[in-house]
């Protein structure tokens, strides 16, 4: 006889881990299922390293969301005794009209969240490794900062096993079907029966929830470590920000203080440039000329960081259309499944409360967070 459950996650990354926690912490007999092992680097939640932020540009419909979230990070350290989060402040950086500046004080107004104007001359003052152009100013918040992700999942999957949550690595899901009041999930080994399911699929969406009606788009990102031109003194951070640095084309680059010591230098990506790609078809080889145009970028607007560079790694976003995330019940399902995808390169800041949102929906049918703006249904394919 298969073991039941009351509810299987499938995907133990950012969010099913989180989910795995939160549904196991209210004594919901658990499943989780991993394609990979336990904090794995073939998905989108690895790195070192993870902006968080209030102010955000994005829309001000996430601000609720961000504040919660800022509450169960502080608690995840303190069960786990794990350092994940740094609050070491940030810069939102550009001309004052681009989205990351104007998006960020239109959010820092409507929620009333502490921060602060800046010009070139206060940015070059204040953070002098950074080099605006004169007409560049900059929206800091003090209380942004960077998330340790690789920390994060283990945190959420060792709560979860505290907690009593079988979970199985190197044991994909196969397929699923409704199965009297619930779901039958097949692995190779295995199959088994639960009420509920919650589907964390990261770049896998576009195989693992055809029926959505999202046309999801897979994209190879690249992480690159530098070794500062002078080191890492200046870098460090208690005296660097996280930055986002929109320039005049709208091209924003992100990129964070040097925290793993002298040796490993500092990190800095694009935060939208990626070429479309599959999980098993992603080049995971970063070329010469991608570290030219990084290391040609950043000689602009952080002169001193792109030194010599050190290593880069490859990930991947799974955007929707309008950069949205997708949390709900399953249209097709909304009885027994409950799917979080569809991140769009954003959505690791959010991870807790997106464990917190899932638990409600798959046992409560419902959740008092605010996600109306991840309904599915806005992007259903309009009929032919
Ligand atoms: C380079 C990069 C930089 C980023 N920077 C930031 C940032 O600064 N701030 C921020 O907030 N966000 C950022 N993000 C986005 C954030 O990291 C992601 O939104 C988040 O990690 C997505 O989590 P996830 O759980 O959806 O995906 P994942 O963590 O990838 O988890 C999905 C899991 O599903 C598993 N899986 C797939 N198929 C199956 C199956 N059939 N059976 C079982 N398991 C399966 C996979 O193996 C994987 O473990 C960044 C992302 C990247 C790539």
């Amino acid at each position: 006889m298969s073991p039941t459950y009351d509810v299987i996650v499938i995907g133990l990354g950012g969010m099913g881990s989180a989910a795995a926690h939160h549904l196991s912490a209210r004594g919901a007999r658990v499943l989780g299922l991993e394609k990979f092992g336990p904090v794995h680097n073939r998905g989108s939640s690895h790195g070192g390293s993870r902006i968080t932020r209030q102010s955000y540009f994005e829309d001000p419909a996430y601000v609720p969301l961000l504040l919660r979230a800022y509450e169960l990070y502080e608690e995840l350290e303190r069960e786990t005794g794990r350092d994940i989060a740094t609050l070491c402040g940030g810069v939102m950086v550009g001309p004052p009209d681009s989205r990351t500046v104007s998006g960020s004080l239109l959010s820092a107004r409507r929620w009333d969240l502490p921060h602060e104007m800046l010009d070139a001359a206060d940015i070059r003052r204040r953070f002098p490794t950074l080099a605006p152009h004169d007409d560049e100013v900059a929206l800091y918040e003090a209380r942004a900062g960077l998330l340790r992700p690789e920390n994060t999942v283990a945190a959420h999957l060792q709560l979860a096993t505290r907690q009593g949550a079988d979970l199985h690595f190197e044991e994909p899901m196969t397929r699923w079907e409704p199965y009297r009041d619930g779901v039958r999930v097949h692995t190779a080994e295995n199959t088994y029966t639960a009420g509920q399911l919650v589907i964390c699929p990261g770049a896998w969406a576009p195989q693992l929830l055809t029926d959505l009606g999202v046309p999801f788009r897979i994209e190879r990102q690249v992480m690159y470590w530098f070794q500062p031109r002078g080191g890492t003194g200046p870098f460090v951070p208690d005296a660097h920000p996280i930055y986002i640095w929109e320039d005049a084309a709208g091209v924003q680059v992100y990129g964070f203080p040097a925290i793993d010591g002298p040796e490993l230098g500092a990190k800095v990506a694009f935060f939208r440039k990626g070429v479309e790609c599959t999980p098993e078809t992603i080049d995971r080889t970063v070329h010469d000329e991608e570290v030219r145009a990084m290391a040609g970028h950043m000689s602009r607007c952080i002169p001193d960081l792109p030194g010599s560079f050190l290593k880069a790694a490859t990930c991947m976003y799974s955007n929707t259309p309008d950069e949205h995330f997708v949390i709900a019940r399953h249209p097709a399902h909304p009885e027994s499944v409950t799917v979080a995808c569809g991140f769009s390169g954003h959505g690791f800041k959010f991870v807790p409360v997106v464990g917190e949102i899932l638990a409600d929906l798959a046992l409560k049918g419902t959740t008092e967070h605010p996600i109306g703006l991840f309904d599915p249904s806005r992007l259903a394919a309009a009929p032919a």
